[in-house]
C-alpha cells in the first residue's frame, strides 16, 4: 500500500499532476482550430516545447491509404546545434509557454524556412516491412524506442542518415483503433536519453493527437464536399463567391494583385443539340480536368454556372494572367478529348479593374461578351 507520507509517492503525485496539466493545456490548444495544418503544428509544438514533452525535434507522417504509403507532413526543431541553443536561450529567457509558442506567428514563419520541415515534407515512405521503423510503427501499431547500440545499428537506413537520427522514438497516431500516422521524436541536440517514461507519455499524447487529426480531416472533407460541384468536382458558385471575397481581402491587405478569368464554352447549346446532354456533361468533366492540369496549384477553379467557369489567379498581374489564359485556351482547342470545342474568356484584374467582387465579375463578364461578339475562341480584357 502506498503511504501518503512516502517521498516517492509524493513525487509520483507531482508527476501525475504535471502530466495532467500538460494534457489539459495541449487539449485546449487543439480545440482552438479544425484546420489540419494548425493541428499538426500544435501537436509538434507540444512535443517539442519545454513545458510540453520537451523533445528536441519532432516529425509527423500521415498514412495515405490509397497509395499505401506514409507522407511527411511537418517537422519541428532546430536545423543545427547553434540554431538549437539560440532558440532555447530565447525561450528560457522569455519564459515562453506552450500557449505563446502556438500563438506566435513568427514560429509559423520559421517553419517555412526550416530545412527540417522541407525535408520531411518531401518524404514518401512505402508501408512495407523493408521500409524501416516508421513504416513498421504503422504495421505493428506500436511504439519503437531506439536507445541501444544494437537497435541503432538495425535502424540505420537512408532515412535515418538523412535525418541524422541516433537515439529516437516512433509512436503510432491512432484514431478509432486505426493507425493514421506516425510521430517521431528525438533529442538530437541535447542528447538526453529517451526513457520508457517519456515513451509512455508520448504514446498517450499520440492517441489524443490522432483523434484531433481525424476530426480535422473529417471536417475538411465535409467542407470540400459541401462546396464542390458534383459533376466536375470544381468549387461551386457559392464557394467561388466566398473565395473571391477572401482573395480581395488578402490582396488588399498584402497590397498584391490577382486576376480573374471568366470562361464560357462556345456554341455549347449546338453541341448538346447535336450529341445529347450526356455527351455535353462529359465535355464539362473533361474540360474541368484540363483546367486543373494546366493551372497552378494556387489557382482557384470553379464552375460558375452551366458551362461557365471562373478561375482566380492569386498574385498574378494581368500580363502574366494573359499568358496562362492563352495556354488554357490553346489546350482546349487542340485537345483530342475536346474535339471541336473552344472557349472564350474575359479577364479582369484586381485592383485596377475593380476592388469589389461585383465590379470584378462585371468587368470580366463584359470582356467575355466582347470575346463572343468579336468571333469567339479568344480572350478579351
Ligand atoms: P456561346 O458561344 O454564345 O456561349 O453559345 P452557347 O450555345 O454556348 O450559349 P450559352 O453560353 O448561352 O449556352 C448555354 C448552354 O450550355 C445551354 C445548355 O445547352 C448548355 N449547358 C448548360 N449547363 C449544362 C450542363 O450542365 N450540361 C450540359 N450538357 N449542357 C449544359
Ligand atoms: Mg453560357
Ligand atoms: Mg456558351
Amino acid at each position: 500500500m502506498a503511504n501518503i507520507e512516502d517521498k516517492n509517492y509524493q513525487e509520483e503525485l507531482c508527476k501525475v499532476r504535471d502530466e495532467l496539466e500538460m494534457f489539459y493545456d495541449i487539449g485546449n490548444a487543439m480545440r482552438t482550430t479544425l484546420n489540419l495544418e494548425e493541428i499538426l503544428y500544435v501537436i509538434l509544438t507540444a512535443a517539442t516545447s519545454h513545458t510540453g514533452l520537451s523533445f528536441n525535434r519532432s516529425m509527423l507522417f500521415l498514412v495515405n491509404e490509397k497509395e499505401n504509403r506514409l507522407e511527411g507532413k511537418m517537422g519541428i526543431g532546430p536545423d543545427s546545434a547553434e540554431d538549437a541553443s539560440k532558440i532555447w536561450a530565447h525561450i528560457e529567457k522569455n519564459k515562453i509557454g506552450l500557449e505563446e509558442l502556438i500563438g506566435a506567428e513568427t514560429q509559423f514563419d520559421h517553419l517555412k524556412k526550416s530545412k527540417l520541415n522541407q525535408v520531411i515534407k518531401s518524404m514518401k515512405i512505402p508501408i512495407r516491412e523493408d521500409s524501416g521503423l516508421i513504416a513498421l510503427t504503422v504495421m505493428e501499431g506500436m511504439p519503437f524506442i531506439i536507445n541501444t547500440a544494437e537497435a541503432k545499428q538495425k535502424a540505420r537506413n537512408e532515412f535515418s542518415m538523412i535525418m541524422d537520427l541516433d537515439e529516437f522514438v516512433t509512436v503510432p497516431l491512432k484514431a478509432k483503433n486505426k493507425v493514421i500516422g506516425v510521430l517521431l521524436a528525438d533529442n538530437r541536440f541535447n542528447k538526453k536519453p529517451i526513457t520508457t517514461d517519456a515513451v509512455r507519455v508520448l504514446t498517450m499524447f499520440a492517441n489524443q493527437a490522432g483523434l484531433a487529426i481525424e476530426n480535422s480531416r473529417l471536417y475538411e472533407q465535409t467542407v470540400v464536399l459541401s462546396n464542390s460541384d458534383s459533376l466536375t468536382s470544381l468549387w461551386n458558385h457559392g464557394y467561388f463567391q466566398y473565395l473571391l471575397g477572401e482573395e480581395i481581402k488578402r490582396s488588399s491587405f498584402a497590397k498584391s494583385r490577382f486576376t480573374l478569368l471568366m470562361i464560357d464554352i462556345d456554341n455549347f447549346k449546338a453541341f448538346n443539340d447535336t450529341y445529347g446532354h450526356q455527351a455535353g456533361d462529359s465535355i464539362l468533366r473533361e474540360i474541368s480536368g484540363k483546367f486543373r492540369d494546366i493551372s497552378r496549384k494556387i489557382d482557384i477553379i470553379a464552375r460558375y454556372g452551366g458551362e461557365e467557369f471562373g478561375i482566380i489567379l492569386p498574385m498574378t498581374k494581368k500580363e502574366e494572367a494573359l499568358v496562362l489564359a492563352e495556354r488554357i485556351r490553346k489546350a482546349v482547342e487542340i485537345s483530342p478529348g475536346l474535339k471541336n470545342i473552344t472557349i472564350s474568356m474575359g479577364v479582369a484584374s484586381f485592383p485596377e479593374d475593380g476592388d469589389t467582387k461585383e465590379a470584378l465579375i462585371a468587368k470580366a463578364d463584359k470582356a467575355l461578351y466582347e470575346a463572343k461578339r468579336s468571333g469567339k475562341n479568344r480572350i478579351c480584357v
